[in-house]
């Protein structure tokens, strides 16, 4: 370790923490923070995340990974952080139902631990909220200062009000330390590297309708979302981290394009080359009736707006399941 925290001082690269970074947003922010030239450590417990994530960087010598879960004691390299990008948490819901309990704590003191190591680092801190923090919204598009509208004891509620939590706790760290904070409200994000099967609609709709199979839509499929390509959501975050004026700031980063998931599902069929062929399922308790950013403060403060058109991200993304179907099938 001491060898290489010489060597990293000696490079004066900018030294960058990523917890979560073998999941899905926190491998392609890997990525992206490498082509910047910081040297990156990633943390990950592997709970929803995968190693073969990371494959192609885990051998470079400005990327190391340290295997460990972020609310217990962990051993870190010793370096001096100059960011802290916190991610780590299950983020589909069927993983934070698998995990619920599991889900508050990396959210409540997994996100206490990451503030504490940015204070102690005088680091900069972001951390991955959502857009679940305004639940099942009464404001339609929902902006910034909406505070939300949450089932506090709902099904649900161990990701929203866990999140909500850690945006609180950022808060009173920027408030009570000056610490240099800023939130990021994600809206739904796909792309190459979901888990195939994390249960969110983008991976069962394509799977489904490669394998000929129909397309589950829970409820009436009225409910309404709004899709943007990872690519697009890693360079909002990391402008939130980087741009002037974002200290102690919330920004939603999202796609403020809205479909029914109906309408979504007949992209999908028609991306996919298939006929519509729809089963219908119960709607999940709690599940929003509607989600749409307004993102004019990212494109005001960030200059940031998405710029990957739904067609050609999803057509991106099917390529990416096909192979791991293919994958599948020959082993
Ligand atoms: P993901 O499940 O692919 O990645 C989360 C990573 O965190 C996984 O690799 C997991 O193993 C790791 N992790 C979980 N608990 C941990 C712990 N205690 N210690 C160490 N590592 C732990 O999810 P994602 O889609 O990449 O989401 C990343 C972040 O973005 C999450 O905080 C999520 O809440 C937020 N977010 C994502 C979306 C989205 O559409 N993908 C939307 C809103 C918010
Ligand atoms: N959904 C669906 N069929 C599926 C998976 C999800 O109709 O196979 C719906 C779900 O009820 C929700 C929307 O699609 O209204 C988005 O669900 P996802 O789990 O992707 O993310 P959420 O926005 O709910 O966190």
């Amino acid at each position: 370790m001491d060898k290489m925290k010489m060597e990293f001082q000696h490079e004066k690269k900018p030294v960058s923490l990523i917890t979560g970074a073998a999941g899905f947003l926190g491998s392609h922010l890997v990525d992206r923070l490498l082509a910047e030239e910081h040297f990156v450590v990633g943390v990950d417990n592997l709970s929803t995340g995968n190693l073969k994530n990371l494959d192609h960087v885990i051998s470079r010598n400005d990327f190391l990974f340290v295997a460990g879960d972020i609310t217990g004691e962990m051993e870190l390299p010793d370096l001096k952080y100059d960011y802290v990008w916190h991610l780590a948490s299950p983020a589909s819901p069927k993983d934070y139902r698998r995990l619920s309990i599991e889900t508050m704590m990396v959210n409540a003191i997994g996100t206490k631990k990451m503030l504490d190591l940015a204070l102690a680092h005088n680091a900069k801190f972001l951390l991955a909220s959502t857009s679940e923090a305004y639940g099942d919204p009464q404001v339609h598009p929902q902006p910034e200062e909406y505070w939300g509208n949450v089932n506090p004891i709902g099904e649900r509620a161990c990701y929203d009000e866990s999140k909500r939590f850690a945006e609180a706790l950022t808060m009173e760290y920027h408030r009570r330390y000056d610490l240099d904070v800023r939130i990021v409200r994600i809206f739904n994000t796909y792309g190459p590297r979901m888990q195939i099967n994390d249960g969110r609609v983008v991976p069962n709709f394509i799977c489904q309708a490669l394998r000929g199979e129909p397309l589950t839509v829970y409820g009436d499929g009225s409910q309404t979302r709004s899709f943007v390509f990872v690519q697009d959501e890693v360079e909002g975050i990391f402008r939130a981290m980087t741009c002037h004026g974002t200290k102690g700031e919330v920004f939603n980063i999202g796609n403020p394009e809205e479909y029914s998931i109906l309408e979504f599902a007949r992209l999908i069929a028609q991306i996919c080359g298939v006929e519509l062929n729809v089963v219908y399922k119960p709607l999940p308790p709690d599940d929003p009736r509607k989600r749409c950013p307004d993102i004019s403060k990212a494109k005001r403060v960030l200059n940031w707006e998405p710029v990957t058109p739904l067609e050609k991200g999803l057509r991106i993304t099917l390529d990416y399941f096909s192979s791991v179907l293919r994958e599948t099938i020959t082993r």
